[in-house]
Parts: C-alpha cells; sequence; structure tokens
C-alpha cells in the first residue's frame, strides 16, 4: 500500500511538475507577445505624440494656412524668454530674442532658429509664405525692407501656430 500511495505521489508531483513548466512556458511566450505589442504601440505612441493634435482653429491656421485674428494671440504681448516651438512637431523655430513688437497684432520676429524655417512664395507671387521646416506647418509670412529692426525682416508668425518653452530659471520676474 504505502509504495502505490508512493508511487502515486510521484506520479503527481511529476505530472504537476510538467504542467507547471508548460505553464511557464505559455507564460513566457505570452509575454513575449506582450512585449511585442508593448513596443509597436510605444512606437506608433511616439510618433503620435511628435504631432499634437490640433484644435480646429489650429487646424485652421497650420493646416489650411489660415490667418488668427491680429491683437487676439497668446504671444502676440508675451516677453518671457525662451523658444518658440512649432505647435504641430514642437520643433524650435524662434528664440524670443529675435522677438519684437511691430505693433501689427502677430508675434513678430527678425530672425528664425537657423533652418528651422521654409519660405516659399504665396500662388498670388506678392507674399512669402513661411512655413515649419519639418512638418510643413503653416505659420504666416514673412516681409523684408520694413525697416523695424536692423535686420530688416519681419516674420509674422499666428500665436497658434506656435508654442512657448520657457528659458529654464530666467523667467521674466525671477531675477
Ligand atoms: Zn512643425
Amino acid at each position: 500500500m504505502k509504495i502505490i500511495l508512493s508511487v502515486l505521489l510521484i506520479g503527481i508531483v511529476l505530472s504537476m511538475n510538467g504542467q507547471e513548466q508548460k505553464a511557464e512556458k505559455v507564460k513566457v511566450v505570452t509575454e513575449t507577445k506582450a512585449n511585442d505589442k508593448k513596443e509597436s504601440e510605444l512606437t506608433i505612441q511616439e510618433n503620435v505624440t511628435q504631432f499634437t493634435k490640433l484644435t480646429e482653429l489650429e487646424k485652421y491656421v497650420i493646416i489650411n494656412k489660415g490667418t488668427e485674428y491680429p491683437f487676439s494671440g497668446k504671444y502676440y504681448k508675451f516677453e518671457e524668454e525662451g523658444t518658440y516651438v512649432c505647435k504641430q512637431c514642437k520643433v524650435p523655430l524662434y528664440k524670443s530674442s529675435d522677438k519684437f513688437d511691430a505693433h501689427c497684432g502677430w508675434p513678430s520676429f527678425d530672425d528664425e532658429i537657423q533652418g528651422a524655417v521654409k519660405k516659399t512664395i504665396d500662388t498670388d507671387g506678392i507674399r512669402t509664405e513661411i512655413t515649419c521646416n519639418n512638418c510643413g506647418g503653416h505659420l504666416g509670412h514673412v516681409f523684408y525692407d520694413e525697416g523695424f529692426t536692423d535686420k530688416n525682416t519681419r516674420h509674422c508668425a499666428n500665436s497658434v501656430s506656435l508654442d512657448f518653452i520657457p528659458k529654464p530659471g530666467n523667467k521674466k520676474g525671477e531675477q
């Protein structure tokens, strides 16, 4: 009787081990699949987060090349030190040190971060459109020879097309 019991017990233990090993294998496979999924989801998510989801007004300006109402934009009367980035793709476009007040109702810059802004003559052949060189988002127009600053250049940008990253530890009023 003892022997039979022992054999039975050994049998049970062995079969349990077998099941555990099987379960272990299944678990490993599932985990690997879950990891793969996570990785591919991450890649997609990263791509998505590079392009901010736009509001209707932002779409109207950035995608359909519209213009925000003058004097309405967030960055028109805005003098903090930092960097203006593309609203859609977050690539740096303008430095606050190049911003000036042209009294025109839109944020104005007399220079761009090198290579960040693309200039294209409008279809009417008169004005020069400025777009983000990375994502093609519409920024506004650039005008020359107006005499506002030494650089004689005015990037007239829509606030809606921009986002602002304050210079770390050097915000206005903190000095
Ligand atoms: Zn962009």
